[in-house]
């Protein structure tokens, strides 16, 4: 358990939107410096304009999926275990409703009620909503609001369309002599956004992930660079 994601009981909503724009901006991080060094690497090898069209683009539709079924398939296990915590939980309501009581009103005791009060709130949840409020309360999920594999696939899809969109495009778009000088410029300049956006929402110090985010880019950039034009040398 993470302390920003859990132990939120009423900031849940707003710690949720900031995981999913966290998710987000790491997506479109990813997008960008996977296929910047895609289309960096093949322009070492080669000045042709739909070579880099092919590679750029077929890059962005293998990482845009992988990266979606690589959530689809972990945010799916994870709603399958909390179905089962929840199932569960709904056995042990229904089997020792006595010791679920005495569960919840302790748990609320360790978050600072005192004894009375705590069971006093125990007898209260537990008769509007017993189960919601063990969810809740025991295991830090919102039974009626469970993340939907689907919308956490499609979101890193799009995230990471949007970011590969950008050294695609500086790639192809600028004539021949300008191409390596856009891409590169663009492709830092985003990284440090990125890279100062994900720092700001962590609550990090955002100079230092300026840096890192952009050295990992021009890293990536530089190697496949090299590695393209020692294949052209070559003659592959
Ligand atoms: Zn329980």
């Amino acid at each position: 358990m993470t302390e920003s994601t859990h132990d939120e009981a009423h900031g849940g909503s707003l710690g949720e939107r900031l995981n999913w724009l966290r998710a987000a901006v790491l997506g479109a991080n990813d997008g960008i410096v996977s296929t910047a060094g895609l289309v960096v690497g093949v322009a070492g090898a080669t000045d042709d304009r739909s070579a880099l069209l092919t590679a750029g683009l077929a890059g962005l539709l293998a990482g845009s999926m992988s990266m979606a079924a690589g959530e689809y398939v972990s945010v799916s296990t994870q709603r399958d275990s909390e179905k089962a915590a929840l199932a569960q939980e709904r056995r042990e309501l229904r089997e020792r409703p006595e010791a679920e009581l005495d569960e919840l009103t302790g748990l609320l005791e360790r978050r600072g009620l005192s004894e009375d009060v705590a069971r006093e709130a125990a007898v209260q949840l537990t008769e509007r909503d017993a189960l919601k409020a063990h969810a809740r309360v025991e295991l830090g999920i919102d039974p009626d609001d469970l993340t939907n594999p689907w919308h956490a696939a499609w979101a890193s899809f799009l995230a990471f369309t949007a970011g590969a969109l950008l050294p695609l495009l500086a790639m192809v778009l600028p004539p021949a002599d300008w191409r390596l000088t856009v891409t590169v410029v663009s492709v830092l300049t985003a990284l440090a956004l990125t890279g100062w956006s994900s720092a700001r929402l962590g609550a990090a110090a955002p100079t230092r992930a300026v840096l890192r985010n952009t050295a990992g880019g021009a890293l990536a950039m530089g190697v496949t660079y090299v590695a393209g034009t020692l294949l052209d040398v070559a003659g592959a």
